[in-house]
């Protein structure tokens, strides 16, 4: 067992990753309420192109809710009273209506298209 340090980002940050009271400053990792490699590296990449894209006088960008890193800094950003760490997990990706058995397939692909689409729209790599 470990326990993490972590702020309380649905109060203190934008799901951009800024904080509230300092637009200058982003947060990524897991100190964001994020948990786990992936989670971290995920907001920490996201921190990053927002940084250079503030740098560079464009506005910084969301993930969509569709995909794991959209759905994570959503949850992060906007959950309700206490935030607790929170890993990519299934269940924070928008609901699919079909039957259980396909449910975890077609939120995956949907994310892979959703995450394809969003880089091309802003043209990120
Ligand atoms: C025992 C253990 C097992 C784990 N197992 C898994 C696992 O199996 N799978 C998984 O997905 N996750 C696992 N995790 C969680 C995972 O390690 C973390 O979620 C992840 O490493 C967080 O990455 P991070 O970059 O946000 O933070 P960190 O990896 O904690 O990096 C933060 C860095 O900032 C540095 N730092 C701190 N303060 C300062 C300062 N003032 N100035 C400069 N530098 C500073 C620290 O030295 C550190 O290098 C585990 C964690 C622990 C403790």
């Amino acid at each position: 067992m470990h326990r993490n340090t972590f702020i309380q980002s649905n109060k203190a940050l934008y799901p951009t990753l800024e904080l509230k009271s300092n637009k200058n400053i982003l947060f990524a990792g897991q100190i964001t309420g994020v948990e786990g490699y992936s989670a971290s590296a995920s907001t920490g990449i996201l921190a990053g192109i927002n940084a250079w894209l503030k740098i560079t006088g464009k506005n910084p960008i969301i993930p969509p809710k569709e995909t794991m890193s959209g759905a994570l800094v959503n949850y992060i950003t906007s959950k309700e009273g206490e935030l607790q760490p929170m890993n990519p997990v299934f269940g924070l990706l928008p609901e699919i209506n079909t039957t259980k058995k396909y449910k975890k397939l077609l939120k995956a692909y949907r994310a892979i298209f959703s995450m394809d689409n969003w880089i091309k729209q802003h043209e990120i790599f």
